[in-house]
């Protein structure tokens, strides 16, 4: 699933294909991607509009249009790519031609993503509650302690709240527990004020690394423009259950975590 680098680097990818460029017709094959409004009402609404910027926040995606803005949200395995041409990528389920031949095509295997266009007061709720953003000051040890204390959801689980924080989800949550020494199945609440700081450090890092090397790729994530990312090659833990430690050598365990596959190091990990 896209997290927070993977979604920057698809905005950082589509901008110089598509801002300023006008959507000349929306072609929707999958009527359940669309969450609003009607699938009819989104097309006739979009033809025509311009796309000024392509914005993130947390793992949404927020085009931003002459009126109104349009709200991608990949989920699973969606992916937002864009063409110079009409070579239809596979699991096309929304094409959207724009000017200057410039094709950007919604493709998704499982087809889990959530479309949205919004040019009233309709609230994209997930949206609306996202909690601060790594590598800002909003994510600071003053705003998360006090919740720290309140939570009895193991410290994984509550990191990965969007609503806590915005951005992070199974990756690098779990690069960020290791880089921590922190063990993923800790309670919340008895995670030391120190610990939390290390943590905030942890996530920030992480994070920025994964942007650094353009994103994660395990399975299926791909920029704007079809590429792999290269993080993949950079994980302490992620992905690699049962192989040893790059720190200590110790095994790495392989657990769930509110139903979430997660790596650890039994021994740097406390
Ligand atoms: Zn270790």
């Amino acid at each position: 699933m896209p997290e927070l680098p993977e979604v920057e680097q698809v905005k950082k990818t589509l901008a110089p294909y598509i801002e300023g460029k006008i959507i000349k017709n929306v072609e929707v094959r999958l009527a359940h991607l669309i969450q609003y409004p009607a699938v009819d009402l989104f097309v006739k609404k979009l033809k025509g509009r311009m796309i000024q910027t392509i914005n993130r926040r947390g793992k949404y995606l927020l085009l931003q249009l002459d009126k109104g803005v349009l709200i991608v949200h990949l989920r699973m395995t969606g992916a937002l790519l864009a063409t110079r041409n009409s070579a239809e990528p596979p699991y096309a389920k929304i094409k959207f031609s724009l000017t200057d031949n410039i094709v950007m095509w919604f493709t998704d295997i499982r087809a889990f993503g959530t479309l949205y266009y919004v040019d009233d007061d309709f609230v994209v709720k997930g949206l609306a509650a996202l909690g601060p953003e790594p590598l800002t000051k909003g994510l600071s040890l003053e705003y998360l302690f006090p919740l720290v204390t309140k939570s009895k959801k193991a410290i994984k689980t509550f990191i990965l709240d969007q609503n806590v924080i915005a951005g992070l989800g199974n990756i690098y949550a779990d690069e960020a527990l290791a880089e921590a020494g922190i063990a993923p199945l800790r309670l919340a609440c008895d995670v030391t004020r120190k610990e939390l700081a290390v943590l905030i450090k942890a996530i920030n890092k992480v994070i920025a690394q994964g942007i650094k090397n353009h994103g994660t790729t395990f399975r299926d994530y791909k920029d704007g423009e079809g590429k792999k990312g290269n993080n993949q090659n950079f994980l302490a833990v992620y992905g690699r259950g049962g192989q040893p430690c790059k720190k200590c050598g110790a095994i790495l365990n392989k657990i769930k975590v509110g139903g979430r596959g997660t790596v650890y190091c039994p021994k740097c990990q406390k």
